[in-house]
């Protein structure tokens, strides 16, 4: 649909004439610490809360744990489609404290960028979708549909207890999702996926004045890694996603032997794989394990096995489905780019991907200061944020009408 340039005046309007709120709102937020690990999202989620009970919609908390609840606002009504905003509340670490500028936790505002950590990540999206609904409230725009917008917390550490925990217990059922995350305000459709792998090689014991009565299970993780390197690079030249970055790998942990003058029995490594869309996570893990079987053919003394510590699908929803079209309106409405864009980490977006639902990663902030010190996120583009979550609801949900200002 289009939206009329009434409603479209209404909501920028009324956008306008919230935008100290809007802030004010984000500055809380950032100044409520939510570092995950250890997770514990309370006094964020406390803030929200006291947001919330301005609202005319109802809100509900649900949490796997007491000290990392989700939160749901429901907007709209629940004959029609169902929209899901979907962000988060937790926050990475701090890091090096003395590499940040401003204080983390301070929510200072220079040059029009507001900072401190979760700023960008995710909590200038999380506030911007919050408040498109209060924004839907005050112009009094009534949905043709259910929104609802899920705060969660866990999302930094999988998100088993936060967006996967309040999907598998049905308490959302979307037909739409847009998740908030950092792109610039770009509407990314898809994401690499992520598969974490421990690589276990084992040798035998021995003295090192005379290590040939023994096995070195350092030196043959290192003949492992050459393997892995050599065949993924191969198979990598001939895989490429025209949104995301190419599929890749990392070694990144790395732990084996007791002591200097012993050959060591045993070698673990920690590896990271990210998978392009249309690349499955079992066809990556195959690939590891063929290259063990491999290597143990020709080398009788070889003897390596590996296990999944984490799997993370990746998606992609498709260029011309109406989600990316209404998304895709929305932004020509607002002189924005309309050109989708892939989204560069792994987000919430796809437990929702995962179980069929069309799904969009949108928000303010620019991808590359997601974790670094001095984290920040511009207020114009917040409020640019909060302006288009609040049209793609209208454009997703047909507005009904507009009724009296509440
Ligand atoms: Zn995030």
């Amino acid at each position: 649909m289009t939206i009329e340039t009434g409603v479209l005046n209404l909501i920028r309007q009324t956008v306008s004439g919230m935008e100290s709120e809007i802030i004010d709102f984000l500055s809380q937020l950032v100044r409520a610490k939510s570092i995950n690990p250890p997770g514990d999202t309370i006094t964020a989620s406390a803030v929200i809360q006291e947001k919330l009970k301005e609202f005319k919609n109802p809100y509900e908390i649900h949490s796997f744990d007491d000290d990392k609840p989700n939160i749901i606002l429901r907007a709209g009504n629940r004959k029609g489609k169902s929209v899901c905003f979907n962000s988060h509340m937790d926050t990475v670490p701090v890091g090096d404290i003395s590499k940040w500028k401003h204080d983390p936790f301070g929510a200072e505002i220079v040059n029009g960028k507001l900072y401190g950590r979760g700023s960008a990540d995710a909590k200038g999206c999380a506030a911007a979708m919050l408040m498109a609904a209060r924004v839907l409230e005050k112009a009094g725009i009534q949905l043709n549909g259910g929104l609802d917008v899920a705060i969660v917390s866990d999302e930094e550490t999988a998100g088993s207890i936060g967006t996967q925990y309040v999907l598998d217990a049905g308490l959302l059922k979307p037909d739409l999702v847009v998740t908030g995350e950092i792109t610039s305000n770009r509407i990314a459709i898809a994401e690499k996926g992520l598969l974490i792998l421990s690589l276990t090689t084992h040798g035998r014991t021995a003295h090192a004045s005379t290590p040939w009565e023994g096995v070195s299970a350092i030196s043959k993780m290192a003949k492992l890694i050459n393997e892995i390197e050599n065949t993924l690079g191969e198979s990598f030249k001939h895989k490429r996603h025209s949104l995301t970055p190419p599929p890749s790998f990392n070694f990144g942990l790395i732990e084996g032997g007791v002591a200097v003058n012993v050959v060591p029995d045993e070698c673990r490594l920690t590896m990271d794989r990210r998978t392009i869309p249309g690349e499955s996570l079992d066809e990556a893990e195959q690939e590891i394990a063929g290259i063990i079987e491999r290597v143990k053919k020709t080398d009788p003394t070889f003897d390596a096995e590996f296990s999944v510590v984490y799997r993370a699908n990746a998606f992609e929803t498709h260029a011309d489905s109406p989600l990316v079209n209404s998304a895709a309106n929305v932004c020509r409405l607002m002189e924005l780019n309309p050109q989708p864009v892939g989204y560069q980490q792994v987000s919430d977006g796809r437990f929702f991907a995962d179980k069929g639902i069309p799904t969009i990663i949108i928000g303010p902030g620019v991808a590359e200061l997601a974790h670094t010190p001095d984290e920040y996120v511009s207020v114009a583009a917040v409020i640019e944020a909060t302006k288009l979550y609040t049209l793609l609801a209208v454009e997703l949900l047909e507005s009904a009408d507009c009724a009296d200002s509440l």
